[in-house]
């Protein structure tokens, strides 16, 4: 990549102004995988982070392809925008999304949005991941905020974990789902609604306006079973119906988000649920600092080999010889904290 190393204090003060080529700067270098752009990007972060920290209202929307996720968030980004907020989006490119609905991969997706001032559409960093969430969506995340943003909203497709993962970056999260033929809910998995905010069923128009609003009262139903959540305010999670592309029902959308972040706030479950999940942030990368240097350790190595032929010649994992060597290799990893920690710059 011929990416040159930036001046990451001239970078974090150019993205502080609002400057998008330096945004756009900023999220291709945190996106390289090469050692010395990842230091800069640290770098980057770190002196943004001494600058004082912003926070938007960060919404993930979700639901499976062709549901109408970009028409949606374009629509409810011209919304806000209308009202001065800006908006910015970690949007899922469609060629990353192989499976079923309809594509408009040939089409701009998300117009308006592109080209409006206050907004600013990214595709999601690396196209290849289900979902378009990857290791890198929190920091990218991180820099729209820091840009100055109101409103972040992150897009992902539903597959498996994909939604259940984004809510581990979102203050709030938007299930679409599109109205069921049938009177059977759709095959959207419990652990998926228990982490939604509101559910929102699309295409709540023309042919499809009765069995939108049948789909939106069998959802309603269903989730007023569920316990109610403390971090909630009454009426939540919320089943509302829409049309993204006639653009009914979108104000009441923009209102409850703001209305939940405000009681959030207010409440203090915001910042509880931001802690929370930079903790688990924290647990994840020392889950992968330990794999990596698990990993890159000879030794280490070497006795998981002969873990591996041990059993692999019929050896029971739960014999003693196992258990020593995983401990040899925990003293190992853990011998090396012993040392001094490096001198920060
Ligand atoms: P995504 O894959 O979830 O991002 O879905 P898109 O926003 O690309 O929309 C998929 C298709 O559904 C497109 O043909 C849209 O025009 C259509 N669509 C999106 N929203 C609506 C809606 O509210 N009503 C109707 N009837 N069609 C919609």
């Amino acid at each position: 990549m011929g990416l040159r190393l930036p001046d990451t204090v001239k970078l974090a003060a150019d993205i502080r102004t609002g400057d998008r080529r330096a945004l756009s700067a900023a999220v291709t270098l945190l996106e390289s995988s090469r050692r010395d752009h990842q230091d800069a990007a640290a770098e980057l972060c770190d002196e943004l982070v001494r600058s004082g920290i912003r926070e938007a209202v960060r919404v993930a929307i979700s639901g499976a392809p062709g549901v109408g996720k970009s028409t949606m968030i374009d629509a409810l980004g011209a919304g806000l925008a209308g009202k001065e907020h800006s908006i910015a989006v970690l949007a899922v490119d469609p060629s990353s999304v192989r499976s079923g609905g309809s594509i408009l991969g040939d089409k701009t997706r998300m117009g308006r949005l592109a080209s409006h001032p206050r907004c600013y559409v990214r595709p999601s960093p690396t196209s290849n991941t289900l979902g378009g969430v990857t290791a890198k969506t929190r920091e990218v995340v991180f820099l729209f905020e820091q840009a100055g943003f109101d409103y972040v909203m992150i897009e992902t497709t539903g597959v498996g974990q994909s939604e259940t993962e984004v809510s581990e970056y979102s203050d709030v999260f938007i299930l679409m789902v599109a109205p069921a033929g049938g009177d059977e809910l759709q095959g959207v998995k419990r652990g998926i609604i228990e982490v939604a905010d509101f559910l929102v069923v699309n295409k709540a128009d023309g042919a499809l306006l009765d069995s939108a609003l049948a789909t939106a009262s069998e959802y309603g139903s269903a989730i007023r079973l569920y316990t109610h959540r403390e971090s909630d305010p009454e009426g939540y999670p919320k089943v509302l119906s829409a049309s993204a592309q006639d653009e009914t029902g979108l104000d009441e959308i923009c209102n409850c988000i703001c209305h939940l972040a405000e009681w959030r706030k207010e409440n203090g479950y915001w910042s509880v649920n931001r802690h929370s999940q930079n903790l688990r942030w924290l647990h994840a990368q020392l889950r992968e600092v330990v794999v990596q240097s698990v990993g890159k350790s000879v030794r280490a190595q070497q006795v998981i080999r002969k873990m591996e032929q041990e059993i692999e010649t019929g050896g029971s994992v739960f014999g003693s010889g196992v258990r020593q060597h995983l401990v040899a290799i925990e003293l190992d990893v853990a011998s090396g904290l012993e040392s001094p920690l490096p001198e920060r710059g």
